[in-house]
């Protein structure tokens, strides 16, 4: 599909289909409808309220809950959501907004801890409503003195009669405006130290909760939530006190690839509007894409943009076929790691050739590079992936 007004062609399903040991032919058949289907003309993907809906008419929400659960993660035999499936969404989404795919990304992370408590069962109204578009979810782990060191959190939860009464902070979670649920990790047994870390399902009217919104370089719903003798029913505790840091890095790991994805997303929107672009601006008497500098930044981008989508399958292929939860994971932060800061590359490199259009406001590639910058930050900065990838290839 092009795009109107900049003449920018997407291929979302092209990337897919030259890549068959990556992805099954269903992988290939949602990168097609997703280039036929995902359009933005009302806006809607672009205005955080009505994002959900639009997702859920898309059939995309349904990627994130197995089909076991009443979603319709279908290929991988509806056991298990499908990497490559996310993949795929996430880059056709961020393509398009990278605001719809934040949302998308964080409605998994606010459902995946259930999923993984093993209570879809319990949870099935939860998660039927999130796969229609009429819940929308968060996941609130980041407090102001808990980042990259997770496990750190000193939000408490305790026990009061037939209710968890919480206290503490988060920052910087995302959906905070829109959400109707944060799943909300909290310590409810600090003699155990992390071991005591829990999840709760809290909802977002919760009596002593409060959310306020955060201020960002770009418009995605994002803020601080803070719970002040926060009561929540019993019920709410999700899997056993002591699961959550098992709960919280087990989503992170689901969704980390994603990340990748999305960076790959923007990189390729990025890449097609600077293509469209130098095809038609003249200078020195001809179209900048005869000049051969001009063409060597083009082959740089193509050439990181295709390394970091390669990465970002192999993850995720690994991760679809893996036995064990932990497998991958040297593969999953090299992915989520070069590809968002490949990503911030490619389109600094399309906001150069766009010339003084790339640093005005209303140009695609502007927008593009505020957009990335938070990907190498969140669910794991670079440095922590580097953590990984270098702790696991010198461990004795
Ligand atoms: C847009 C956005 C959305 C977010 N959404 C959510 C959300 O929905 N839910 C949620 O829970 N959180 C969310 N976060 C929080 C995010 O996960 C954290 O910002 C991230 O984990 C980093 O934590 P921090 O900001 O406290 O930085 P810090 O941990 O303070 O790190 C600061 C710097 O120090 C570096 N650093 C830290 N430790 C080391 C080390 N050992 N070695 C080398 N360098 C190190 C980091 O890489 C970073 O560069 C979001 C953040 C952003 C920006």
């Amino acid at each position: 599909m092009s795009d109107a007004k900049t003449g920018a062609e997407r291929r979302t399903a092209a990337s897919y289909e030259r890549l068959p040991m990556f992805v099954d032919a269903p992988h290939v058949a949602l990168g097609r409808d997703l280039d036929a289907r995902l359009t933005d003309d009302d806006g809607a993907l672009h205005d955080a309220p009505r994002v959900a809906a639009r997702l859920a008419e898309l059939g995309l929400l349904r990627l994130l809950v197995p089909t076991a659960q009443g979603g319709g993660a279908w290929a991988r035999d509806g056991a298990a959501v499908d990497v490559r499936a996310l993949c795929v969404a996430r880059e056709a989404l961020a393509y398009v907004s990278p605001m719809a795919d934040s949302i998308f990304a964080v409605q998994g992370l606010g459902s995946q801890p259930l999923l993984l408590a093993g209570e879809g069962t319990r949870r099935a109204e939860v998660l039927a409503e999130i796969v229609r578009g009429a819940r929308v979810a968060a996941f609130a782990l980041t407090e102001p003195d808990a980042g990259s060191d997770v496990a750190s959190l000193r939000t408490s939860a305790r026990r009061d009669g037939d209710a968890w009464v919480l206290d503490g902070e988060k920052v910087f979670i995302s959906n905070v405006g829109i959400a109707h649920h944060y799943v909300v990790f909290a310590n409810a047994d600090p003699s155990a130290g992390k071991k005591g870390i829990s999840a709760f399902l809290v909802p977002s009217d919760a009596p002593g909760l409060t959310a306020t919104p955060i201020a960002m370089s770009v418009d995605h719903p994002l803020g601080r939530l803070r719970m002040a003798s926060c009561r929540v029913d019993a019920s709410a505790l999700v899997g056993d006190v002591g699961q959550g840091l098992r709960l919280a890095l087990g989503t992170l790991d689901v969704f980390r690839t994603s990340v990748g994805a999305a960076a790959v997303g923007m990189a390729r929107r990025a890449l097609d509007e600077t293509v469209a672009r130098v095809r038609t601006r003249v200078q020195f008497g001809k179209p900048l894409a005869e000049q051969q500098l001009v063409q060597a930044a083009i082959a740089d981008m193509a050439t990181e943009l295709d390394a970091a989508s390669l990465l970002v399958l192999r993850a995720a292929w690994e991760k679809d076929h893996a036995d064990d939860a932990r497998a991958g994971a040297v593969s999953v932060a090299m992915a989520k790691m070069y590809a968002t800061e490949a990503a911030q590359r490619v389109i600094d490199r399309g906001v150069q050739l766009f010339g003084g259009l790339g640093v005005s406001s209303g140009s695609v590639v502007e927008r593009l590079y505020r957009e990335i910058r938070p990907l190498r930050i969140y669910e794991g900065t670079t440095e922590i992936q580097k953590l990984i990838i270098g702790g696991a290839l010198t461990r004795p």
